[in-house]
């Protein structure tokens, strides 16, 4: 640690919070006195990435991953696959920044892009790697195909600003197009969007084909998801389907959060797969969300209070007092007397 060089000796003025990420020290600086407010010494982030790439051996690339994680005492989820890896890991940034150093020599993961993002090592119950035919669970591995630079034949990439610059140009002949499932589409989405109706990503493919979205076949569609890795393979199920001009938002809503935060075509609020459910990119962000039981606005979903169930509830603060508004259904607050009975 003590090479590290901290700069104490900068010209601070007088009143400034300084937060030095390298070794995790925030201070505060009163009349030319340094004080120590917080000392952190492990400073943790989540790290999102992903890459598709052909991968000739992903049994050996999924123990590789798995004793470097482990090694790193790292904990997150990791998907590889033919197709390449997806990956979401929390730890101590300096065990992170270790693992993205290391990564990186995989040959097809050089430029891998990561994300950093708030969170830590808690944010996980457990480091699990798994071996997938694909890396989201669309079933459409039989129709797209990766290569050494990516997946073949999907939707030109946009970024940000240049999302809005075609929507300023085109108006309404652009329509988004919600990559994830339903639930996240209700409590955030882009404005002009069509929210396909989806559980799970194996609805998508069914969706595409049942001819709900053929009038969108000649516009202007741009695909979105959380961060990116969706729209690669949606983008290339879409094209394959008859829709002329598809685009995929680069780097997802959560790169185009943090270009424009509120001020911009995303409406709500982001569903985030970790404990905070949630994430709003500003102090203005819309409430577009709508409680299950009296309509009323919100974000907020809770697990199904059936331990048993997967589902999530939308619910409003006043109606989450009543706990039998906590089940999804009628269905699971039966069979929850049931089980005390
Ligand atoms: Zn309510
Ligand atoms: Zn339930």
């Amino acid at each position: 640690m003590g090479g590290r060089g901290h700069s104490f000796d900068r010209g601070f003025s007088s009143g400034v919070a300084v937060i030095d990420y390298c070794c995790a020290i925030e201070l505060i600086i009163l009349n030319h006195n340094v004080r120590i407010v917080r000392y952190n010494a492990h400073m943790e982030k989540v790290l999102l990435y992903y890459k598709f790439t052909s991968v000739k051996d992903p049994e050996m690339l999924r123990l590789w991953q798995k004793t470097l994680c482990h090694s790193l005492n790292l904990r997150g989820r990791i998907i590889v696959s033919v197709q390449g890896i997806n990956g979401t890991v929390g730890g101590d940034i300096e065990d992170l920044k270790a693992y993205v150093k290391t990564t990186k020599q995989y040959p097809g993961f050089k430029d891998m892009v990561f994300k950093w993002s708030e969170g830590g090592h808690d944010n996980f119950p457990r480091m699990s790697v798994k071996v997938k035919p694909e890396l989201v669970a669309f079933e459409s591995y039989d129709e797209v195909q990766v290569d050494e630079s990516g997946v073949i034949g999907g939707g030109p990439h946009l970024k940000p600003h240049q999302v809005n610059e075609l929507v300023e140009k085109y108006g309404d002949d652009v329509v988004f197009f919600d990559g994830r499932n339903q639930y996240e589409a209700a409590v955030g989405r882009f404005k002009n969007t069509v929210v396909p109706d989806t559980r799970t990503s194996r609805d998508f493919i069914p969706e595409l084909d049942s001819g709900k979205y053929d009038d969108l076949k000649d516009k202007k569609v741009v695909t979105y998801c959380t961060g990116g890795v969706r729209c690669e393979l949606l983008s290339v199920m879409m094209k394959q389907r008859g829709f002329k001009e598809v685009y995929q938002m680069d780097g997802g809503i959560v790169k185009y959060g943090e270009a424009y935060g509120d001020d911009g075509l995303w409406e709500g609020n982001l569903y985030v797969f970790d404990g905070r459910m949630g994430m709003n990119f500003s102090d203005h962000a819309k409430t577009i969300g709508q409680c299950t039981h009296c309509g009323g606005a919100t974000s907020n979903y809770e697990n199904c209070a059936l331990p048993a169930c997967n589902e999530l509830v939308l619910i409003c603060e006043t109606c989450k007092q009543d706990t039998e508004k906590l089940f999804h259904t009628r269905r699971c607050l039966r069979n929850s007397k049931h089980m005390v009975v």
